[in-house]
């Protein structure tokens, strides 16, 4: 494992980060460090609507992508440099669903019309993905989901529900899984659509969550016609088609490099703040608490270095063990962090939008959200599951 950025890379982190410093200065204050923050109120979309399309103008959401698609060939670890810086500026713009994770299959399984017309907007930071997975039985178990789709000529006619939909409610478009055979009830009867979300059909509805900011949604499906030809790959083979992530990177970089962020900030925060006349920052159990943070941190992005190591040598179905460990890693990481902070804090650590509130409530809010971090996209147990069987050789449990 090599350490060493080139010159080049170096050259571009820098210019990552001053983009990034500067930009975020103008983040709404409401602004926060997780997926929420994206689709939380009309402020916070607006801005990351505008930082999208400024990343856009720089080519910065589709470095790795062809250039035939609006891409310019970039290689991986860049992707993770910006990553890295981003995830330290709390930055806004891209498109987690979109660029981030629907971008990846469609290269891999997209038809090149289905490439020109989704990709170069993608790119441009102009138009904005949910994805409609999950269902109410089915979340981990994903490929039992019930959603149907049923061709009629040139069109499929979708029917069922879907939750947990993230930004839903402000997504142009969808990418959705739904059976297509109902014979098969696992992943082989399962294709994969693109679904513009004003088709006539479509209803979102809000849920709900402690936090108070909207994020997830339902999304129901009412024979809603979608033309045969936004299909991703073969029909009944949606699932090759969703899991197909090959050039995505998937380090969890971006995660750690929050924690990192978020450590700096609750450092300062105990060497400001005074308890019985000395700093909390002189306190050995503090200090022991933070110490640890700051190495587990420092060995979390390590080990991020060796997933997109491997990735870049063995692609990601050779890191997918890895990829799933940082996932364990960086999601518990930035639970433990935020409970440290919220503990360290006491009841001010509970209090929110308030001048009470240490560190603008930032604490208060993560505790409400981080556990999401750990589910969305495949749970811990998940994960270890997949460490256990595809990274140790493990007979499988389920
Ligand atoms: C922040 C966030 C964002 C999300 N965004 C989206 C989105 O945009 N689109 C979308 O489609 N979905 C989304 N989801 C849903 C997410 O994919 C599911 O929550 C997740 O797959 C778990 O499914 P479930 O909630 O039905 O829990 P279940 O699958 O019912 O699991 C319940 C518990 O049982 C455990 N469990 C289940 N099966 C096993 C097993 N085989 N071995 C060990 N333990 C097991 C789980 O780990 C979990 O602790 C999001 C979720 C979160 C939290």
């Amino acid at each position: 494992m090599d350490f060493q950025f080139t010159p080049e890379q170096e050259a571009l982190r820098k210019e990552f980060d001053d983009f990034f410093r500067e930009e975020m200065k103008n983040a709404p204050p409401e602004w926060g460090a997780s997926i929420e923050a994206i689709y939380g109120n009309d402020t916070c979309w607006e801005f990351h609507k505008q930082m999208a399309k400024k990343l856009g103008a720089k080519g910065w959401l589709s470095r790795p992508w062809p250039k035939e698609y609006g891409g310019q060939d970039a290689p991986l670890i860049e992707q993770f440099i910006f990553g890295e810086v981003m995830g330290y500026h709390r930055g806004a713009g891209v498109d987690p669903l979109g660029v981030g994770v629907l971008a990846p299959s469609l290269l891999v399984s997209g038809n090149d019309e289905q490439k020109r017309e989704h990709l170069p907007p993608m790119a441009r930071g102009e138009r904005f993905w949910c994805q409609c997975w999950s269902e109410p039985n089915a979340g981990s178990d994903l490929a039992s989901l019930t959603t149907r789709a049923v061709r009629d000529g040139d069109d499929y006619i979708i029917n069922g529900q879907k939750i947990w939909t993230t930004g839903a409610h402000r997504a142009d478009w969808c990418n959705m899984l739904a059976r297509t055979n109902p014979e098969e009830k696992r992943s082989r009867g399962l294709s994969f659509f693109l679904v513009d979300m004003k088709t006539p059909g479509i209803t979102v509805r809000p849920v709900p969550i402690m936090e108070g900011s909207r994020m997830f949604n339902e999304v129901f499906f009412d024979d809603v016609r979608v033309p045969a030809r936004n299909r991703v790959g073969e029909e009944n083979q949606g699932w090759l088609a969703s899991q197909m992530t090959s050039n995505f990177e998937r380090s969890m970089i971006m995660v750690f490099s929050v924690c990192k962020r978020e450590l700096e900030e609750l450092v300062e925060f105990c060497k400001e703040t005074k308890w019985g006349g000395e700093p909390l920052a002189r306190n050995p159990l503090i200090r022991d608490r933070l110490a640890q943070l700051a190495i587990e941190i420092d060995t979390g992005r390590a080990f991020a270095y060796s997933v997109v190591w491997n990735q870049i040598k063995g692609g990601l179905i050779t890191a997918g063990p890895l990829a799933a460990a940082a996932k364990v890693l960086a999601t518990e990481l930035l639970q433990r962090l935020t409970y440290t902070g919220c503990e360290i804090m006491g009841l001010y650590g509970q209090v929110k939008e308030s001048r009470w509130a240490p560190l603008q409530g930032k604490f208060e809010k993560n505790y409400q959200l981080c556990i999401g971090l750990n589910m969305g996209g495949g749970t811990s147990e998940i994960m270890r599951n997949l460490i256990s069987s595809l990274g140790l050789g493990l007979p499988r449990s389920w």
